[in-house]
């Protein structure tokens, strides 16, 4: 009898080890990234010689908003018939060396999320923005699971703390920010009503011209979950939601707004992405 109880105590024993030590390497990886394969073949490109390139990377590891980012392309194709544009849209890494993304105006990380380029992809996607090419942002572009230092401070110039989860989405009156630039303030409506996954950030984004905010103390931004008690503090009563930044030569725009499918439908944030993409590509 003392021998079977002996057993079963070792079982549970090693039970309980086993369990805590795949706890602790599934978050060693939720921290530091999931192993991830990376594509180094180049593309054959056919980007018609005369018209503004966009290259729309929908590449993820992390999160996958699916449903946004199949919503998305449509539109943004839509979008760039009517203002002749061309647009690469991929979720293969091979694109990003010198030589290719010399041919785009603008690099969009539509919902892209966790590490999704090599060493020398990050270096070519940073050496292209800084000598004056063009990266954009989309909601999940901006969460923390990208590990790549470069990308958020010129990207986001902030960090993503996280996002409410109590409820998860909540409507919010958009208001544009004053002070942003004319060629935005006459083509963005001055107030709308979003219903958005609204993402906190620790800090207000440093060096960047914001071009859309929300009334923080209007939403519960608590992101509180089981043994996790310090997500509530949110950004204050000015919580920027869309921004833009100079990266070198080259410029940034990012907006925490996109989570679901529906925004594609509305006018107001197609009209956003529109004039943030002809700002990003124009001189
Ligand atoms: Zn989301």
């Amino acid at each position: 009898m003392k021998r079977v109880l002996k057993i079963i105590a070792w079982t549970v024993f090693g039970l309980v080890i086993s369990l805590f030590a795949l706890g602790a390497l599934f978050m060693y990886k939720v921290q530091n990234g999931f192993p991830v394969s990376y594509e180094t073949e180049k593309p054959n490109l056919s980007l018609a010689e005369n018209q503004p390139a966009i290259l729309l990377f929908s590449k993820t590891t992390g999160f996958r908003h699916g449903e946004s980012i199949d919503a998305s392309k449509p539109i943004i194709q839509a979008m760039a018939k009517k203002n002749g544009w061309a647009v690469y849209e991929t979720e293969e890494g091979g694109v990003f060396n010198e030589e290719q993304l010399a041919h785009f105006k603008l690099v969009i990380f539509n919902n892209s999320t966790g590490r999704v380029l090599n060493d020398e992809q990050q270096v070519a996607l940073e050496k292209y923005v800084e000598n004056g090419g063009s990266l954009m942002g989309i909601h999940g572009a901006g969460d923390n699971s990208h590990h790549w230092d470069w990308y958020v401070a010129n990207l986001l110039g902030t960090t993503f703390s996280h996002h409410p989860l109590n409820p998860q989405f909540q409507k919010a009156q958009v208001q544009l920010e004053s002070s942003v630039d004319s060629s935005f303030k006459a083509k963005l409506l001055a107030t709308w009503v979003g219903n958005d996954e609204w993402y906190v950030f620790f800090d207000q984004p440093k060096d960047a011209q914001v071009v859309y905010y929300i009334d923080g103390e209007k939403i519960l931004p608590s992101g509180n979950m089981l043994w996790m008690k310090d997500k509530n503090f949110g950004m204050g009563k000015y919580h920027p939601v869309a921004w833009h930044k100079m990266a070198g030569k080259g410029k940034t725009f990012y907006t925490s707004m996109g989570h679901s499918k529906d925004v594609w439908a509305n006018p107001a944030y197609v009209n956003l992405i529109e004039q943030a993409i002809v700002w990003s590509i124009g001189d």
